[in-house]
């Protein structure tokens, strides 16, 4: 059994990215590894605050470790909200406002074309690695279900003709950009191991 850290405080990327690893994996959280305060996250690229998260923990456990970053890039508003998607609307990272931001941003606009990116850093003894995963689709004109989190009631990706809040979660994975993300560390594991 692999046991690996995954630096991130965010319960339900905790729990998605815990049910896509195979069972010779298991993951540990940051409590556990005596991390209580919140990460920071003040680099300006998704890669920046990837690795500013791995390195971080890293540096205070010793164990190997990845730190994820996402955000959702919006063509018409420039790649916004992008690296600042989490607090796009403000500082309480609140969804629904950042969902009614986006909505307002965009307003009647027909080019809705977007992507969410992740990028995952992955920091051990002997190097540093990122891995990428995106996938496109459109943004909505109201917010449709009540799945999933963050962004997801307003992103229908390609090929679908409901939102990612409309999708089970194994559905969601079977496209999303952190599933893609995650399949690319996992095979760099894998060959490691
Ligand atoms: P983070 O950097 O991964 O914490 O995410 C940045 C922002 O993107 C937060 O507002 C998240 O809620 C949002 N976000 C991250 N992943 C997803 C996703 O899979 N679906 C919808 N929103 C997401």
């Amino acid at each position: 059994m692999h046991k690996l850290i995954f630096a991130s405080q965010n319960a339900n990327k905790i729990k998605e990215i815990a049910s896509l690893l195979p069972p010779q994996f298991t993951l540990e959280g940051l409590l556990e590894n005596g991390i209580v305060d919140e990460l920071a996250e003040t680099g300006t690229t998704l890669d920046e605050n990837a690795l500013q998260k791995a390195r971080f923990v890293f540096q205070q456990t010793g164990k190997s470790c990845f730190a994820d970053d996402t955000g959702l890039e919006i063509l018409e508003l420039a790649g916004a909200p992008g690296v600042y998607s989490a607090m796009y609307a403000g500082k309480e990272r609140n969804a629904d406002q950042n969902m009614q931001k986006v909505l307002t941003e965009l307003g009647t606009q027909t080019d809705r074309r977007a992507q969410f990116r992740t990028v995952i850093a992955w920091v051990d003894e002997s190097q540093e690695l990122l891995f990428e995963g995106s996938v496109s689709g459109t943004i909505l004109h109201e917010k449709r279900g009540l799945g999933g989190f963050g962004y997801d009631p307003i992103f229908m990706p390609d090929g679908f003709d409901r939102s990612f809040a409309e999708m089970s979660a194994d559905e969601k994975n079977s496209v999303s950009h952190r599933a893609r993300a995650l399949a690319k560390l996992i095979d760099f594991l894998k060959q490691k191991n």
